[in-house]
């Protein structure tokens, strides 16, 4: 666990960051991670009382344990609009693209689905955080942002690492990207915000010119 900003701590779900959850002022837990990992946060929220968990997309690896922590801990869950039939299928978004899944693949991205509430652009989420479109990565991907001190949660419309393990600040892999353009344009409006901090589903939280290296990146991409 990391505190990376006043009332955000970074939950470490993976080696190297490789995933992560965040918790906001206590009350607030953004993403799941995976099935398996249920045990893992349990523990972490031991002792807390969660008002709410906000995913940023329904992606398994994000929503894995949303069903269970829900109702361990009596408390609504956020996800955008577009990504709510898969969150109650529980069903990762890529099988609904029609391309051809071996059933392993098929398995990996099942999860107990459950359902949910929409988040739609410029909602409160807590913690001063509000939810920005950012569709692309999956249809109702949403990152968070908090002004007063410029921290971003971008979801997986940022990567922390790329697929090499160098860490900076990275588009999503293109395996994952059903839709460049909103991918690209996510970018580009979150750059647009100038962060100072920004954490990610994958990957270190980025302290050093943040915005900087951000508004690089969206300008290879325009
Ligand atoms: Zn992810």
């Amino acid at each position: 666990m990391q505190t990376i900003a006043e009332g955000v701590i970074r939950v470490q779900l993976a080696p190297r960051a490789g995933l992560n959850a965040y918790l906001l002022d206590e009350t607030v837990l953004v993403d799941t991670g995976m099935p398996h990992q249920r045990g893992r946060l349990e523990r972490v929220l031991t002792g807390q009382t969660l008002e709410r968990i906000v995913l940023t997309h329904a992606h398994v690896d994000h929503a894995g344990t949303v069903a269970a922590l829900s109702a361990k801990f009596g408390c609504e869950v956020l996800c955008g609009t577009a990504d709510l039939a898969d969150l109650a299928a529980g069903i990762s978004p890529p099988i609904r693209l029609g391309r051809p899944m071996i059933p392993v693949q098929r398995a990996l991205v099942r999860y107990r689905g459950l359902r949910s509430s929409a988040l739609d652009d410029g909602d409160e989420v807590g913690a001063g955080f509000v939810a920005v479109g950012t569709r692309g990565h999956s249809p109702g991907h949403h990152a968070l942002w908090r002004e007063r001190d410029g921290v971003l949660i971008a979801g997986d419309a940022l990567f922390g690492i790329s697929k090499t393990l160098r860490t900076g600040v990275f588009a999503p892999p293109g395996i994952d990207q059903p839709d460049r353009e909103g991918c690209t344009r996510a970018i580009i409006r979150l750059a647009e915000l100038r962060p100072k901090v920004i954490a990610f589903g994958h990957g270190p939280v980025l302290f050093d010119d943040a915005a900087h290296q951000l508004s690089a990146l969206a300008k290879t991409l325009r």
